[in-house]
């Protein structure tokens, strides 16, 4: 009705499918065949002797008033087209139903058209009471074609009877009607075309927060993978670490493994002759610096041999074993203990006088010789020779203490074995000591 109006008449049309098609009912479709049948004839479309005029009444035989203006419509068509007879043929026979409606609306447009085929035939009595009764009517219509038709059908028939006075007052109303008429028209257009500016600036508006909305959910998307990824960068790392870590502990007890294996006997777990060599060294560099004694004690197993020849390989291994523990146990924490060969050991005394060497060598032969070999399952007796020096007979030169040492050791090998001999600078001899028994210095 709003777009029949403003005459959108190609709106109208849809709007009227749509209520047709949305809402199907026998009222829906009488008002919806109405709406489009004024609209087509607005827009030309159709002939008044279309089937669809009389399908459209058809439809509308219990809807009164959609009866009485389409026949109304189709009247104003004919009034076009100059035919009034046909005008009068579709408005006359229902008039009496129509003015029953007691619709304004209707009743007038009805009025108009039959007004105007009256006075397109002259027939000005019939024309100017018709008039004059939309006049009337005109307080509770507002602003609408049926008040301008009539007023312009009243100054014509003033202008006609030669009366220019009414004619000019009629004239000026129908001028004033068709002013309003228009400019309610141009404000509806006004309104139509605000909302369809609003319609078109929300859709827009409406595009732009799909779009924000799609950015916004991009960026959650990427926020999520970001994490995603630190995640796995974190775990990749602590992965890295912790085998780093493992690597680091790995090696390291590689290192210490290999230390162990370059730097100590396998079987004694004392220094090996290489290490004591560098260990003694620098002991000997620095007591030499700081101008104070080292001593040196070597001691050899007595007749081992026999020990492994009666008792086997692994007795001797057990002997070897018993000795170095026996030895260390005697000594302090600086002294460099080591297993210089097959059963040879040696005793280097950093800081110690001669005296503390003897007593310490005393010792060792003691710890040595009360070793108890029960365990092995055989009884036996185990006993060690020993020769001992010190930088001040032998000088600071660690090849030189060893000789040294050894020509004692081997004094003691003479003398009877189980004995300790000090080396003799002067004589280029050791001096036996008794069994057991200590040289006091
Ligand atoms: P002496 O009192 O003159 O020193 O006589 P000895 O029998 O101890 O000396 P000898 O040099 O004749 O013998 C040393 C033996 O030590 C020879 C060798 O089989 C043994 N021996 C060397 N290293 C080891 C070892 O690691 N384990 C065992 N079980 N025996 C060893
Ligand atoms: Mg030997
Ligand atoms: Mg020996």
């Amino acid at each position: 009705m709003f777009f029949n109006q403003l005459g959108q008449y190609s709106s109208a049309i849809h709007y009227a499918e749509i209520l047709k098609n949305s809402k199907p009912s026998k009222r829906n479709t009488c008002l919806a065949n109405g709406l489009a049948i004024e609209a087509q004839l607005g827009l030309n479309q159709l002939e008044v002797d279309s089937p669809t005029l009389q399908a459209a009444v058809a439809s509308c035989d219990e809807e009164v008033i959609m009866e009485s203006f389409i026949h109304s419509f189709i009247a104003t068509k004919y009034l076009r087209d100059g035919n009034t007879a046909e005008v009068y043929d579709q408005l006359k026979p229902s008039l009496e139903t129509i003015e029953k409606t007691r619709y304004p609306r209707l009743i007038a447009e009805v009025y108009a058209t039959l007004a105007s085929a009256y006075l397109q035939d002259h027939k000005i009595g019939e024309a100017r009471l018709l008039a004059e009764k939309i006049v009337n009517l005109a307080k509770g219509l507002g602003n609408t074609q049926a008040v301008v038709t009539a007023y312009k059908v009243l100054y014509q028939i003033a202008e006609l009877s030669g009366n220019y006075k009414a004619a000019l007052d009629y004239h000026v109303k129908y001028a004033q009607a068709d002013k309003a008429y228009l400019d309610d028209i141009k404000t509806k257009h006004l309104a139509f075309q605000l909302a369809e500016h609003q319609a078109a600036e929300q859709k827009s508006r409406i595009t732009l927060l799909d779009r924000q909305n799609n950015l916004l959910l991009t960026e959650q998307q990427l926020a999520k993978t970001q994490a995603e990824n630190n995640r796995l960068f974190i775990s990749l790392l602590i992965a890295i670490i912790t085998l780093l870590g493992f690597w680091a502990y790995k090696s390291w007890t590689i290192q210490k493994r290999l230390k162990q294996l370059a730097e100590y006997d396998a079987l004694t777990h004392v220094f090996n002759r290489g290490h004591f060599t560098q260990v003694a060294q620098s002991a000997l560099t620095y007591c030499e610096s700081s101008e104070v004694d080292l001593s040196y004690i070597l001691f050899d197993l007595d007749n081992f041999k026999q020990i492994n020849d009666k008792y086997g390989h692994a007795c001797g291994d057990w002997v070897l074993k018993k000795v170095a523990k026996a030895c260390q146990a005697q000594g302090r924490k600086n002294d460099i203990f080591a297993r210089i060969g097959g059963e040879e050991f040696c005793i280097a005394l950093p800081g110690c006088d001669l005296q503390t060497a003897v007593k310490l060598a005393e010792a060792c032969r003691k710890a040595i010789s009360g070793i108890d070999c029960s365990a092995t399952g055989h009884e036996f007796e185990v006993t060690a020779s020993f020769g001992i020096t010190d930088t001040q007979m032998s000088g600071y030169k660690l090849e030189r203490l060893i000789n040294d040492a050894d020509s004692a050791m081997y004094q003691s090998k003479e003398t009877g074995r189980d004995r300790i001999c000090i080396f003799d600078p002067e004589a280029k001899r050791t001096i036996p000591q008794a069994s057991h028994t200590l040289l006091s210095l």
